[in-house]
C-alpha cells in the first residue's frame, strides 16, 4: 500500500513537472513571436525614416510593365532619396510627399 502512495505522489510530481516544461515552452515560444514581430516593426520604421529627418525624393527613372498579360501597360516610377540614397517605386508620376510617411503607396 505504501508504494502504491509513493508510486501516486511520483506520478503527480512528474505530472506537474511535465505541465511546468510546457508552461515555459510556450512563454518561450510567444516571446519568441512578439520578438520577431517587433523586429519587423524596426525594420518597417528604418525603411519609413530618414536618418537625416525627412526623405527627398529625386525621380531617377521609370518603366513599364504589363502586370496582367492583356494590353494595359502600367508605368512604374522609381524615386531615390537624395538624402539617404534609399530607393522606391511608385505608380505616382510625382514624387510621393515627406509628409506621407509610406514609401511604397502602390502597396
Ligand atoms: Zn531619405
Amino acid at each position: 500500500m505504501k508504494e502504491y502512495i509513493l508510486l501516486a505522489v511520483t506520478i503527480a510530481s512528474l505530472l506537474l513537472a511535465f505541465a511546468a516544461i510546457n508552461a515555459s515552452r510556450r512563454q518561450k515560444e510567444a516571446l519568441k513571436q512578439e520578438n520577431y514581430a517587433l523586429h519587423l516593426r524596426i525594420e518597417d520604421m528604418e525603411e519609413v525614416i530618414c536618418p537625416n529627418g525627412a526623405h527627398h525624393w529625386v525621380k531617377v527613372g521609370s518603366y513599364s510593365f504589363c502586370p496582367c498579360g492583356v494590353e494595359s501597360w502600367t508605368n512604374v516610377y522609381q524615386y531615390r532619396c537624395s538624402r539617404c540614397r534609399k530607393r522606391i517605386e511608385s505608380g505616382l508620376p510625382f514624387p510621393p510627399r515627406t509628409e506621407d510617411r509610406r514609401t511604397k503607396p502602390h502597396e
